[in-house]
């Protein structure tokens, strides 16, 4: 079935890398590089470290460049030492909320619920929310990687009306393929839990589900993006450290756009 999301989506996740000095930088840079691809089929997005947002929404141009947060917290405001609000990145201008990433999860005990709460709140807010899922090497090792997809996604979707799905992106990473250590996941392999995933979202929401864009993210690099965007069940890379320099960023753009253009999703 051709899904009505047509366009290419390549971002990268700075982690808990860069100054905000460096960030501007980064995104100054990254501009310049992209400024001539058009952007009638292409949606290019940051998300830097909290400390460096005020900053790099003033400065970016916004059509051409995305700038979104790495968390949120769901209550607005609150006795939460430590978190950031809704209201606060609503402020600043921040275009899109990411919520559920891998190491969340794992490092900091983030369960399905939680996430759910913050997709939630950061549609009520009108935020873009990027939603991570994806199966442990223990899931994977015991092959229940589709079901712990379809878990994670149910819930984090739980409540969402059909109308906000136009504001949601998903990424699929799994947690044995990213960040330094990660191992690569073979294309068919990720084209196999897309499609999972597209299904899951077809049949919660048999209407509008089929408009919401799943991207791969774990270990994707100049070598083996091609390959991966040339999955026909893959609509869009995201990246970490192999997009942490501007001219890196751009050489993985360049490689897939035409190959994009060129796979019915
Ligand atoms: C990530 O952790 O979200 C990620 C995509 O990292 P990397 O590309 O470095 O594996």
């Amino acid at each position: 079935m051709s899904r009505h999301f047509d366009r290419l989506l390549i971002g990268s996740n700075l982690k808990m890398y860069k100054t905000n000095q460096q960030t501007l930088e980064y995104a100054r840079q990254h501009q310049a590089l992209t400024a001539d691809i058009p952007r009638s089929e292409l949606t290019l997005f940051i998300l830097p470290a909290y400390v460096t947002l005020a900053d790099v929404c003033r400065q970016v141009d916004h059509t051409l460049l995305k700038v979104g947060a790495q968390n949120m917290h769901w209550e607005e405001p609150g006795q939460f030492t430590g978190e950031i609000s809704p209201g606060m990145l609503q402020e600043i201008g921040v275009d899109l909320v990411m919520v559920g990433h891998a190491e969340r999860r794992q490092l900091f005990g983030e369960q399905d619920g939680m996430v759910n709460q913050r997709a939630l709140s950061a549609l009520t807010h009108g935020f873009q929310v990027l939603i991570c899922i994806g199966e442990t090497a223990e899931d994977k090792a015991y092959r229940v990687s589709a079901e712990r997809l379809r878990q994670q996604l149910t819930i984090a979707l739980h409540g969402v009306q059909a109308v906000d799905l136009e504001r949601v992106w998903v990424a699929y990473e799994p947690v044995w393929a990213i960040g330094a250590g990660g191992q690569q996941a073979d294309p068919s392999y990720a084209n196999t839990m897309h499609a999972v995933i597209h299904a899951t979202l077809e049949s919660l929401y048999p209407e509008h589900g089929s408009w919401v864009p799943v991207l791969y993210g774990g270990s994707v690099n100049l070598e083996n993006a091609p390959e991966l965007i040339a999955q026909p069940e893959i609509d869009g890379l995201f990246i970490g450290r192999a997009a942490w320099d501007a001219s890196d960023f751009y050489r993985i753009l360049r490689s897939v756009i035409e190959i994009h253009r060129g796979v019915t999703k």
